[in-house]
């Protein structure tokens, strides 16, 4: 299907219409966003929380994201803000949420828009793409939402409205492109932001992964997958490889002041720079050992059982052991009161090992 044939079909011309008149109704409100009300009396929505608000919703649900994207306003209200902050007080304010280059990046493209552009975000998507760790995704949802450019926004929300009202028959995301240029030809031009937003809440609230809402939905008169009974086999997706599973072993140290021993990870590699309990040398390529003999020091260890964890690429378990009245321990790193344990940069691994060390 290419965005001509699209075009031609009865009803498209007002595809935009109605999603924009069932968005002015069912927004989802959201602390990044401008309601539909206010867009319509010309407040725009700032792009730093655009930005700040896309990266984070980058592989996870907006539930999580709301209170870490509060956290990091009301810590570094401006871009200036966060540029002058140091990243590992970035990394702490973003642990929990994963995929830590996203943090690290933020940082640099922070410096990188205070130096290069007096701290403004560029206003278009050719150049905002061009940004430190800023994507075609990322920089079209800013060029819209933030500038209302006309380009196509499409996330797996909108991926998932459109296979299935086009009933798109090629695997995502070889579709990508064909479905963007669909998007950026029924986008409504004077509204972009508007429309891709209208797109993402559709998808996210009523043309969801399992039973759609088709009865409730604005643009079921001409969706080919509700007439056809079968909108729910779409998008295609390619069968998902098998992920290995690594293995490795994590040792939880705690002193006579029932403090914590924590250290750095290495500057590169899988969770740079975050900060863990010393681990055998796990990646996602190898295994680490699991056995007691890898620990740091001799001590009185305690088999505290397997914390699992699923990265990208691989599925993890790490055996816990547990060792308590230890005051010294041979390799670089720093004691940390178990109340202050929330304050560190350690990765949802990493609190699932000290969850299981300190059950
Ligand atoms: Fe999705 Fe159903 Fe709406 Fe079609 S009619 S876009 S399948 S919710």
């Amino acid at each position: 299907m290419n965005s001509t044939e699209f075009s031609k079909q009865k009803g498209n011309a007002s595809f935009a219409h109605r999603l924009l008149e069932w968005y002015k109704i069912n927004a989802r409100e959201m602390p990044w966003r401008i309601p539909p009300h206010d867009h319509a009396q010309g407040v725009r929505a700032d792009p730093y929380h655009v930005w700040l608000s896309e990266v984070m919703l980058q592989q996870t649900q907006v539930a999580t994201v709301k209170d870490y994207f509060l956290k990091f306003i009301s810590k570094w209200p401006t871009l200036f803000d966060l540029a002058q902050s140091d990243e590992e007080d970035i990394l702490k304010a973003w642990a929990g949420l994963g995929y830590y280059s996203r943090a690290r990046n933020l940082k640099k493209c922070a410096d990188f828009i205070v130096t290069e552009y007096e701290g403004q975000f560029p206003q278009n998507f050719e150049t905002l793409k061009k940004l430190p760790g800023i994507g075609d995704y990322t920089a079209s949802a800013i060029a819209s939402i933030a500038f209302d450019e006309a380009v196509a926004v499409l996330d797996g929300n909108v991926e998932r409205v459109m296979s299935r009202h086009q009933r798109i028959e090629a695997y995502f995301p070889d579709a990508k492109a064909d479905t963007k240029a669909m998007l950026a030809h029924i986008l409504d031009k004077e509204q972009p932001g508007e429309f891709a937003q209208a797109t993402m809440d559709l998808g996210a609230t009523i043309c969801t992964p399992k039973r759609p809402a088709c009865s409730l939905c604005p643009v079921n008169e001409d969706c080919k997958g509700f007439k056809n009974g079968d909108a729910e086999l779409f998008p295609y997706k390619k069968p998902k490889k098998e992920k290995p599973i690594r293995k490795g072993a994590a040792f939880v140290l705690q002193n006579e002041k029932s403090e914590i021993f924590l250290c750095k990870r290495s500057q590169s590699g899988l969770l740079a720079a975050m900060t863990q309990v010393p681990t055998t040398q796990w990646n996602s390529r190898q295994d680490g050992s699991e056995d007691i003999t890898e620990a740091p020091i001799e001590a009185n260890w305690k088999k505290m059982g397997i914390a699992k964890h699923t990265f990208t690429h691989f599925h993890l378990e790490l055996t816990v052991w547990y060792a308590e009245g230890i005051n010294n321990v041979p390799i670089k790193g720093w004691w940390c009161k178990v109340e202050k344990l929330s304050e560190e940069a350690l990765p949802t691994v990493m609190r699932k090992v000290l969850e299981r060390a300190l059950a």
